[in-house]
């Protein structure tokens, strides 16, 4: 299976979920129109896939499947030809533009888009619509950890280093992360031995660590940014900073240091102990581990990064790596676990609210200059930076906010928080525009629906968790009726004025323009060339133009003297598997230092809400659900919504292991199952948030925002259980 192309032999490709990007070869038998899945050897799964990558073909023939643009009529979405559903689309974006100005319409995308087709749909925004209106999904994923790495660093890329980096590691701290659940094959790089798992709950992640002689350490829920400030204070305290290597770090290649080290003076383990009910002694192991090892690693998810406060709780815990000279030493690092398929190329290619292609500042002149010269327009008609996520979902069809909105790769009905605020705003718009290839709880409230090509269907680029650009490749060609995302937007631009040539529907093309508009960037694409790419050549951003592979008898020993970029870590490597070797990319090459104080979450139980509630994820299924729960094999295993409570606590509101329960919180209602976990803490419940409707975990969440970020606290509200009478 290494034809790489179309047809009834295999093509090699990767999966089309989450960051980790397993490598598999996809086989359509004509005789049975099923295609067949098998994984493949690559660095980061090494063989291996989890259940939902096993079955990720099954959509492709879903009987699910839309083969026919729809277009609401007396209520009902009924079928519509192309022309008829785009000219209704193109008509009506015009006449908004014409009546109320081009922020009349908006856009939202997905970090599960091609590299190819954020930057696509940035650039549709920001001149076929001219709209500053546009953000993404990515921004309720990763965008604490982004933020706090840019500041940190002066660049983010998920994992700054190769994923095979922590085979070595001798310490992996996992702050709110879950990969024995969200990215299995990711787990054949730990040791549990040497994990420490912090999670509130006892996850499959945490469970592998305790069993296998590992740490599981379970703060109250909104507390980690306190628990990195005690380890950081027993670090200092108990002299593990002063090695001379460690402060040969902090003088040469930081700054910072006085203040941070000044502040978590106060944050001595008896108060960090009574803050995040963490015993004092399991702090002193983790900070004693961590300190202690030649090789550590600290990685942060969405349990750290989902709050109020992510960006500073991402800070804390870079604050600790910086301390212990981890960042940009070969073999040890920090780094963010991204999620989405694509959450690392999306969140560079334009589709952010303050972004433009190559991860440019969209408020830069400079990068304006060079983007709008790539595009061919004048920068100063280029819109300025627009609403994050939550707050432009929140401004839907209210006075001042946009009246249009066109929904690529994404569910917001159900991923967004406050999902009953949400589904109000969508249904208040004036035009619902989704492209997707199911009807999912957005397309369901669309007035338009456009039919698109699956993962398999078209050829494009994904950027996976490590920063390494990966060909998508077609595999089969999508049904009849269907076109690319990349079809569908140039012909709504073409309708709305633009050239078709501004608009390519090749996705080499898109790459070739993208490789321009990124070139010297933070996020170089410049000498990402397709044929690297056709080889299976390791090709890490940033990858200017002239970048030469390494030698692949280099030697990948974390001991060898590095280069720029430590491509040697990596056989045949082009750009930069590891950054930050010998400078961060602040002007002065020195990474930052961020004294950050822990604050209470938005909103804190009480006698009438007087559980924490957090939400979270499982394995079997994928984001807001919408692909996951139309595969039967994983719907099998997980069908329905539920809770997580501990025994004692659901008996205390009346319930019984399986009983129905009503979960409850400011903003609204749950229905879900009770499911009894003696490892809960007794003032936490969980839930997962890949359910629609009633079961919506996302019908409690709080939307308040990180102030740097944008990102809504999804990891943290107040809530009751009630039985269902
Ligand atoms: Fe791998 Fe993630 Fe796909 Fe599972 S969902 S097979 S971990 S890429």
């Amino acid at each position: 299976g290494t034809s790489g192309t179309a047809g009834t032999s295999g093509t090699d490709t990767h999966c089309p979920y989450c960051a980790l990007q397993c490598a598999m070869t996809l086989t359509p038998d004509p005789a049975t129109g099923r295609t067949a899945v098998t994984p493949r050897a690559f660095p980061t799964n090494r063989g291996g896939l989890c259940q939902k990558g096993w079955t990720s073909a099954a959509l492709l023939d879903s009987d699910e499947r839309l083969t026919t643009p729809l277009v609401r009529k007396g209520g009902t979405l009924r079928p519509a030809g192309w022309d008829e559903a785009l000219d209704l689309v193109a008509g009506r974006l015009a006449a908004l533009r014409a009546e109320r100005g081009p922020d009349s319409a908006a856009v939202f995308g997905s970090g599960g888009l091609t590299n190819e087709k954020a930057y696509a749909l940035g650039k549709f925004a920001r001149i076929a619509l001219g709209t500053s209106q546009i953000d993404y999904n990515g921004r309720f994923c990763m965008s604490s950890a982004a933020a706090a790495g840019n500041r940190a660093f002066g660049l983010d890329r998920g994992l700054p280093f190769p994923v095979t980096d922590l085979d070595g590691s001798e310490a992996v701290a996992l702050v709110g992360a879950n990969p024995a659940e969200t990215m299995p094959p990711l787990m054949g790089h730990f040791d549990p031995a040497r994990l420490i798992v912090v999670d509130p709950r006892r996850t499959a992640t945490a469970e592998a660590a305790e069993d296998g002689g590992g740490l599981h350490l379970a703060p109250a829920p909104g507390t980690d940014l306190a628990l990195a400030l005690g380890l950081l204070h027993i670090a200092l305290a108990d002299g593990h900073l002063d090695t001379p290597a460690r402060t040969a770090y902090r003088a040469e290649r930081t700054s910072g240091w006085t203040e941070v080290r000044r502040r978590v003076a106060r944050w001595w383990p008896e108060r960090v102990e009574r803050l995040t009910g963490v015993a004092v002694a399991d702090l002193r192991r983790a900070a004693a581990t961590l300190a202690g090892a030649r090789r550590a690693h600290i990685l942060t998810g969405r349990g750290a990064e989902q709050h109020s406060k992510g960006t500073d709780t991402v800070s804390a815990w870079i604050n600790l790596a910086l301390a212990l000279g981890l960042p940009g030493t070969p073999g040890s690092g920090y780094g963010c676990l991204t999620g989405q398929g694509n959450g690392q190329g999306g969140r560079e290619h334009g589709q952010k609210a303050d972004q433009l292609p190559g991860y440019r500042r969209l408020d830069d002149p400079a990068a304006r200059a060079h983007v709008a010269a790539v595009w061919g327009v004048d920068p100063d008609t280029l819109p300025g930076p627009g609403r994050s996520a939550w707050e432009l979902l929140d401004a839907l069809g209210t006075p001042g906010g946009p009246a249009a909105l066109l929904v690529m790769g994404s569910n917001p009905a159900v991923s967004a928080p406050r999902s009953r605020r949400v589904l109000d705003r969508l249904r208040a718009l004036d035009l619902l525009v989704v492209a997707d290839f199911v009807r999912s709880e957005t397309a369901e409230l669309a007035d338009v629906v456009l039919p698109v090509a699956q993962w398999a269907e078209e050829s494009g680029t994904m950027t996976s968790l490590e920063g390494r650009v990966l060909r998508r490749r077609r595999a089969l060609s999508p049904p009849p009726g269907v076109r690319t995302d990349l079809e569908v937007l140039r012909s709504l631009a073409v309708r709305l004025g633009r050239r078709p040539e501004e608009f390519p529907a090749d996705p080499e093309a898109v790459l070739s323009e993208l490789r321009r508009a990124s070139a010297g960037g933070p996020a170089d694409y410049a000498g990402v060339d397709p044929e690297h790419l056709d080889a299976g050549d390791p090709v890490y951003w940033p990858v200017p133009s002239a970048s030469a592979p390494a030698s692949a008898s280099a030697p990948a020993s974390a001991s060898a003297p590095a280069r720029p970029g430590g491509a040697e870590c990596v056989p045949g490597a082009r750009g930069t598997p590891r950054l930050f070797l010998e400078r961060f990319a602040h002007p002065d090459g020195r990474a930052r230092f961020l004294p950050v104080e822990h604050r209470d979450g938005d909103e804190l139980p009480d006698a009438e809400h007087p559980l924490y509630a957090t939400t979270g994820r499982l394995l079997q299924h994928y984001q807001s659900g919408a692909q996951t729960r139309r595969v039967p094999e994983l719907l099998d295993v997980a069908p329905e919504m539920y809770v997580e409570v501990h025994p004692d606590t659901a008996r205390g509101a009346g319930l019984r292991d399986g009983d129905p329960a009503r979960v409850v919180s400011r903003r609204g209602t749950v229905l879900a199952r009770t499911r009894y976990v003696d490892s809960m803490r007794p003032d936490t419940v969980f839930l997962p948030f890949h359910f629609p409707g009633d079961g919506a975990a996302n019908g409690l969440t709080n939307p308040a925002l990180d102030p740097v970020s944008g990102m809504p606290e999804f990891k943290l509200c107040a809530a009751r259980l009630e039985p269902v009478r």
